[in-house]
């Protein structure tokens, strides 16, 4: 038995799987504030699914966790996190082994999803891949040769600090003009609040009366053909094409794979990304990409952490003593 762990801002998800990464129990619970809690939740929403299935600890045999921001994924530690401002250099792999006594594998949360999505049954065809999360801000994961790249670290693909502007928007990140400034769930919002003023008649002038403008709502006014709200899509899925064309340019691969809550637009976005793709990409890189929404997205990167853990015990490179 495995577990896999998905460690996001507001909550914990976990799974217990067999040796397939096929799901036996799943769970939740909210993100405590410190480092210390957060252990402790983690390794509370284990033991709580083990004993709904009536499985002992010790056939427990490694432990799985993705989590946002820097991570050594060598040595089990959280450099930082955006999300979870209370880990700097926090050994997270050792405080959960010393608390649950099983092997921990620590990786990225763009490299968990990235093994979840592997695991549906059209994505698991192709050997070549990237993945892109379109959320608060943008994520990315890729699978070379029939192996998840993770880099020297296990962080890699940042695909949200990809510069389309020299001169660009600020990012937190610290440079300037990065693809998540112009296409992630937020930047629609600021791209919508930029304009409301240019487009009086807009729907959602009338809907942020009563409610804050959320990405869903602009997607929700999109779909009823709300000229702004359809501008904004636009105009961030521009973007976005540019950030894949630099990628598929790079790694020729055979599809992007889109995950992440904003990825439910994809109707809406992927004609706009497919046609920057024909016009800018490479010829002989871009004919045949394809471009794939992720379904049931919401246990995919909890399933991909214990797919990890395996692939470590599978190939030994995990301290189990
Ligand atoms: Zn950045």
């Amino acid at each position: 038995m495995f577990a896999g762990i998905d460690i996001g801002g507001t909550g914990i998800k976990g799974v217990i799987t067999d040796a397939n990464a096929k799901i036996i129990t799943s769970s939740e619970t909210p993100t405590p504030a410190t480092a210390q809690d957060i252990d402790f939740a983690i390794a509370g929403l284990i033991e709580c699914m083990l004993k709904r299935c009536n499985i002992k600890p010790n056939k427990l045999r490694a432990i799985g966790i993705g989590a946002a921001g820097s991570i050594d994924n060598r040595n089990g530690i959280a450099i930082h996190s955006p999300n979870i401002p209370a880990w700097k250099n926090y050994p997270l792999a050792e405080k959960i082994r010393s608390l649950t006594g099983t092997p921990v594998v620590l990786e990225n949360d763009a490299t968990v999803a990235t093994a979840g999505a592997w695991l549906q049954e059209n994505i698991i065809k192709y050997s070549n891949w990237i993945m892109i999360t379109l959320g608060t801000g943008i994520g990315g994961g890729a699978v070379i040769d029939n192996r998840i790249y993770t880099g020297q670290s296990g962080s890699s693909l940042e695909v949200g600090h990809i510069t389309i502007d020299i001169n660009g928007r600020e990012c937190p990140c610290g440079n300037r003009g990065c693809l998540e400034r112009y296409a992630s769930a937020t930047a629609l919002v600021e791209t919508v609040k930029k304009d409301l003023k240019s487009f009086p008649a807009s729907s959602l002038n009338n809907r942020i009366k009563y409610e804050k403008l959320t990405s869903r709502m602009i997607y929700e006014e999109a779909l009823k053909k709300d000229a702004l709200a359809l501008r904004s899509i636009n105009e961030i899925s521009t973007y976005l094409g540019f950030g894949i064309v630099n990628i598929v340019n790079i790694l020729n691969p055979q599809a992007v794979v889109f995950g992440g809550g904003l990825s439910q637009a994809y109707k809406l976005i992927f004609p706009v990304v497919k046609e920057v793709i024909k016009k800018h990409a490479m010829t002989g890189m871009k004919e045949k990409v394809k471009l794939i929404p992720l379904r049931n997205q919401s246990r995919t990167s909890a399933m991909g952490a214990a797919k990890m853990a395996i692939e470590r015990i599978n190939r030994n490179s995990i301290n189990t003593k």
